[in-house]
């Protein structure tokens, strides 16, 4: 039986080196973000930059590794059944309610549901960076660089299938920001193996 993570909320849990994380959006169009940490040295931490230097792509799938802000490999997609993911935005949260969608008492949006599930492990609020961003869909113009956000093209059941390459404490969500669901909030589905 998988996980599940209930809509708009977070957790953390440890992924040892070897092990396969495979996130399922249970009932499609739905965002996971998706934080690993080294687990020896939270210091260690992904790194988009890093990541969509090395890979020359904003799109990344099966085959791709994602890097860490020290170059060294965390994770590796081994599979994906839907072939779009964002890597450059970071988690929604409370100011992303407030700044663009102007709410006056903001849900504290996956970087809160991050920020509380990874306190155990000794991660803090600044620790957090961009996320992988499961099944968000953000197309981006190539000549002017604009972009939008859309509902995710993952249909229920749809995954993502990460290995690890090093032991991570991992940080998961089932994403609050209304534009990134297509409006409407589903939970989020995981496992390990
Ligand atoms: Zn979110």
């Amino acid at each position: 039986m998988p996980h599940r993570i209930d809509p708009r909320s977070g957790v953390a849990f440890t992924l040892d080196k070897g092990q396969r994380l495979t996130v399922i959006d249970a009932e499609g169009g739905q965002v996971a973000d998706l934080l690993a940490y080294n687990r020896a040295d939270t210091a260690e931490v992904l790194s988009s930059g890093r990541t969509l230097d090395y890979a020359s792509r904003i799109y990344l799938t099966t085959g791709d590794p994602l890097y860490s802000n020290r170059s060294n490999i965390m994770l590796r997609i081994v599979e994906d059944s839907v072939g779009r993911h964002d890597f450059l935005l970071t988690p929604c949260s409370a100011d992303t309610f407030r700044i663009l969608y102007g709410d006056d008492r903001p849900h504290r949006g996956c970087f809160g549901n991050l920020a509380a599930a990874l306190e155990p492990h000794g991660v803090r609020p600044d620790d957090i960076p961009v996320a992988f961003n499961c099944f968000m869909n953000v197309p981006v113009n190539g000549d002017t660089g604009a972009f939008t956000v859309e509902p995710p093209l993952s249909r229920a059941g749809d995954r993502i299938v990460f290995e690890a390459d090093q032991d991570l404490v991992i940080g998961l969500t089932a994403c609050s920001a209304p534009l990134s669901n297509g409006g409407s909030f589903k939970p989020i589905d995981y496992r390990i193996d």
